[in-house]
């Protein structure tokens, strides 16, 4: 007879509630039926912190699926290591974010800078302004691309003003009057530690 459990586990600051389901199974088996229905059966023999322990393992996808069930996108940690296909693909939509952006700073003498991508684990995006370079966070490519001019906008005002006074803002809004709403939403939907 099925004995059922309600646990949890917190994976990169978001719970992941479960139900675990005690059957006669060879292995641990995950199933998500729907929004807040995470299934686990496993058999008497696994310890529950074991259970809890594969639930981790798999947290990036179960947030992947439950976010595309409440149709909210989510920013799944990426790996580290990027394909080469996902790096062309990054440094292409990166590009042509900057090329857009670039024309509403030039008037501020602000020149075309080196692009770098790099996987960021507590910033989207810096500025290098002495080297002429900004850095984006590789995980935006999975962000609304709204937040990704907002990021590129935020880098580029760098260069006029290397920091975040009154100053910085008020150009920043010049440009991209709308800048607030995209902050918002960026952090809103992105999970960064
Ligand atoms: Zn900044």
């Amino acid at each position: 007879m099925g004995k059922e459990q309600c646990r949890q586990v917190e994976f990169e600051g978001a719970l992941i509630e479960y139900r675990l389901i005690r059957k006669p199974v060879k292995n641990i088996n995950l199933r998500i039926k729907q929004v807040q229905d995470v299934v686990v059966s496993a058999n008497e023999r696994v310890s529950a912190v074991r259970v809890d322990a594969f639930v981790l393992s798999k947290g990036p996808w179960i947030l992947k699926i439950l976010a595309r069930l409440q149709c909210q996108p989510v920013l799944s940690p990426m790996p580290a290591k990027m394909t080469k296909d996902e790096k062309r693909a990054c440094s292409q939509s990166f590009q042509a974010v900057l090329d857009r952006m670039i024309p509403h700073f030039e008037p501020f003498g602000v020149a075309m800078p080196a692009l770098k991508i790099r996987c960021m684990k507590s910033r989207w995006g810096s500025c290098a302004y002495k080297q002429g370079a900004i850095t984006l966070n590789s995980r935006l490519l999975q962000a609304p691309e709204a937040c990704l001019e907002y990021v590129v906008a935020h880098e580029l005002a760098h260069f006029i003003h290397p920091d975040h006074s009154s100053h910085f803002y008020s150009l920043l809004s010049h440009v991209m009057p709308d800048y607030k709403a995209r902050k918002k939403l960026l952090e809103s939907q992105g999970r960064m530690l």
